[in-house]
């Protein structure tokens, strides 16, 4: 297995979660990186935790295509290069279709949709020309089945899903593509459902009592970022061992 020496990963919504533990550990295994996400005083407060040589910021919302290549150009004259990308940036307000949320499927498909896509295009030109490079996009379990409440939230997993293997073929030879399909684990990301029903119904079947630390999926994101270049773990499903959904 490899150490991330000089490797620079950027990562996005690395303010809490599993952007946060990622940037941790591959900081431990040597690696720059480089953070996005909105909120200034989490970002800041981790850079300092880091080290300035290791890590540096930039206030991003991957709604934007403009702030998103600002991420990672920031990152290339900071440190070079952006050898990994890992698009973690994600919210699930989930509800039921009947109650018309049309406001959070929109903001849904902007953040889980649009800004993986907006971080793909803005390091794929870099990474074709470097002929290497490597991109982690951040699915979900509900991005290979659906439950109701989901359909929204799931649909933009899916999406996720059909942008990685499509960035797989396209780029084959040049960039190593992996998909993560997390099931319940402890973070900020429940905090994103506002449909007061749907997060006590999702609280009732338990899924708090069997949700497992962040760290574990941090760590699912180092071991493809471990991987030799010739090497591209395309899929990682993980959830609790208890999970049964
Ligand atoms: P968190 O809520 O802890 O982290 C989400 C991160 O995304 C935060 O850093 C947040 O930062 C950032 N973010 C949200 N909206 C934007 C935006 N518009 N622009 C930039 N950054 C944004 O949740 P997780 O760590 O759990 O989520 C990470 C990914 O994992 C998501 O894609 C999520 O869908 C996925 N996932 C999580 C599961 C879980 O059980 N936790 C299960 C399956 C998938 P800020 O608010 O500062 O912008």
């Amino acid at each position: 297995m490899n150490d991330l020496k000089d490797r620079v990963v950027m990562i996005t919504g690395a303010s809490s979660g599993f952007g946060r533990e990622a940037a941790k550990m591959c900081v431990d295994l040597g690696a720059k990186v480089v953070l996005g996400a909105r909120r200034e005083e989490k970002l800041k407060e981790l850079c300092d935790e880091l080290g300035v040589d290791s890590a540096s910021y930039k206030v991003t919302d991957v709604t934007s295509k403009e702030q998103m290549h600002g991420l990672a150009n920031h990152g290339i004259e900071k440190f070079g290069k952006i050898d990994s990308l890992v698009n973690n940036a994600g919210i699930m307000p989930l509800s039921l279709l009947a109650k018309g949320r049309t406001d959070e499927w929109d903001h849904m498909i902007d953040v889980n949709i649009k800004g993986v896509l907006y971080g793909i295009d803005s390091v794929y030109s870099h990474m074709i020309e470097r002929e290497s490079g490597q991109i982690i996009n951040i699915s979900s379990v509900a991005g290979k089945r659906v439950m109701p409440g989901s359909a929204v939230y799931s649909g933009t997993k899916y999406a996720v899903r059909a942008i990685s293997e499509g960035l797989r073929l396209e780029s084959s030879g040049k960039i190593q593509v992996t998909c993560i399909y997390p099931g319940a684990f402890k973070t900020e990301l429940a905090f994103s459902i506002k449909d007061e029903s749907m997060l006590e119904a999702l609280m009732s079947r338990g899924i708090g009592a069997v949700a497992q630390p962040a760290e574990r999926v941090a760590e699912s994101i180092i071991y493809a970022l471990q991987q030799d270049p010739g090497v591209s773990v395309n899929e990682i499903v993980i959830r609790p061992t208890a999970q049964d959904a």
